[in-house]
């Protein structure tokens, strides 16, 4: 029988497998293998430590937005052994495939900051808002601060959907300003990098933000470790941040079976060529989203206009063609800054996001400026999500990046 197999049934996972079972007839095999029962929608992570949203909303049943004709395994992935084009799983169980495409993620490793997830502080004054359970005990953790320091803090690169720190930190001071408390509270925001984004004129914009909202900023900050005596975060070159509640983003490395299998980089991540979306080791695998090495931010956005490049670059494989489709390394991210408003994002592999608007001159989203509508479409993408991409529908706006509505700088 020839078999598609699909490692990883979140965001890329399905939209690729659903795409797949429209294009192929009965002769193929399509089977999507995942751990769990329940398909996170991880952006609500964001909102759950500021009861807008909730733990039970984010989460739906994996196996519904399979469809039909569609195998959905449920399994733990142990190991990979590409020469041997086979799947070993934790019960000891073997599967064989044709064609591999893998989607199976990141990881948060709060185990590999010292002081971090084995420290005392951790569930109590330190937490993580990627993952559902950090985000639920966090909520209760913000509702009790009063008073002190609230810093926000990156422990280095790179991490999934990198502006969801910064949203954090402008949602807790919108927080706190709303509870009157604000002048009572200290808010820092820490990241590795030089400046609070990675690209010139998006931190631009942001560093005047932070500035306004009176929240410090403090750049190239190499985590040594969490300091759980003094309540204080370390780095290498000897700064210490005293904090009451550290809201932190851990380090990120692809999943443990990467690691035992003959496939994946030293950070556990799956080598792809960043056009194709072909692995560069094995030609009858693809690799699509965070599971990849791909230089453009770890985003769901990312997932769904790469997608489809995926899915034409692997039927063309199959019938011995040349890869047709190219990805850009698009990119398009909403910013919450607060106040109902958020900003938006729009790159690629070569072009840094800039202002103007979006999808259109007349937008009516606005690049890199706040707006209602901006935020609007935030909340919107949450249906979205469930009804358009998981199936594998087309969104009405290209999937390559266009300078439609950008406005040029010197
Ligand atoms: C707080 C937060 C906010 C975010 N906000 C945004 C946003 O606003 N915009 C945006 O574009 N993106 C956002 N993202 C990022 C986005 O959610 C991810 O980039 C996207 O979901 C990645 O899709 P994926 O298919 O690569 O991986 P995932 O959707 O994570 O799927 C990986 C799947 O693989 C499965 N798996 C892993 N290991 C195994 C194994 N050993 N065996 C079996 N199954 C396995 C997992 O169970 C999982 O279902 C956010 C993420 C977070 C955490």
């Amino acid at each position: 029988m020839k078999r598609i197999l699909i490692l990883g049934g979140g965001t890329g996972g399905t939209i690729v497998a659903n795409r797949l079972r429209r294009e192929l007839d009965g002769e193929w095999n399509i089977t999507v293998i995942d751990r769990s029962p329940g398909h996170h929608y991880q952006p609500g992570y964001l909102f759950i430590p500021f009861s807008s949203s909730s733990p039970e909303k984010i989460v739906k049943d994996r196996a519904s937005f399979f469809s039909a004709g569609i195998d959905y395994v449920e399994k733990v992935v142990s190991r990979l052994e590409c020469a041997n084009n086979k799947v070993i799983f934790e019960d000891g169980e073997e599967m064989e495939y044709t064609w591999l495409v893998v989607a199976s993620g990141t990881r948060i490793r709060p185990d590999l900051t010292p002081g971090m997830k084995d420290g005392e502080l951790w569930g109590k004054d330190v937490f993580d808002f990627y993952t559902k359970e950090g985000a639920t005990a966090l909520r209760e953790r913000l509702s009790a601060l009063e008073e002190g320091k609230l810093v926000v803090h990156v422990t280095d690169m790179p991490i999934k959907c990198p502006v969801a720190p910064l949203e954090f930190t402008l949602l807790a001071e919108d927080m706190l300003r709303k509870r009157r408390i604000r002048h009572k509270v200290d808010v820092t925001y820490v990241t590795p990098l030089d400046a609070p984004f990675t690209k010139p004129i998006a931190s631009r914009e942001l560093s005047s933000l932070l500035e306004e909202r009176s929240i410090f900023v403090e750049t190239d900050f190499a985590t040594e470790s969490i300091d759980n005596e003094n309540h204080e975060v370390v780095s290498y070159d000897g700064r210490r941040i005293p904090f009451d509640v550290l809201v932190t983003v851990p380090l990120h490395t692809g999943q443990a079976f990467i690691e035992d299998s003959d496939i994946g980089d030293e950070m556990h991540f799956v080598p792809v060529d960043k056009y194709t979306l072909r692995s560069t080791e094995w030609d009858n695998v693809f690799g699509i989203g965070d599971a990849t090495n791909l230089p453009t931010s770890k985003a769901g956005a990312v997932v769904h206009f790469s997608a489809p490049v995926v899915v034409e670059n692997l039927l063309a494989a199959i019938d011995g063609r040349e890869l047709p489709e190219k990805f850009d390394g698009h990119a398009n991210c909403f910013i919450e800054s607060g106040r109902g408003e958020a900003l938006l994002l729009d790159f690629n592999y070569d072009q840094e996001p800039l202002t103007g608007h979006f999808p259109t001159p007349a937008g009516p989203m606005t690049l890199l400026g706040r707006s209602k509508i901006n935020h609007m479409g935030k909340l919107a993408f949450e249906q979205i999500y469930w009804r358009v991409l998981l199936p594998g529908h087309d969104m009405p706006i290209p999937d390559k990046m266009s300078m439609w509505g950008k406005k040029e700088e010197n």
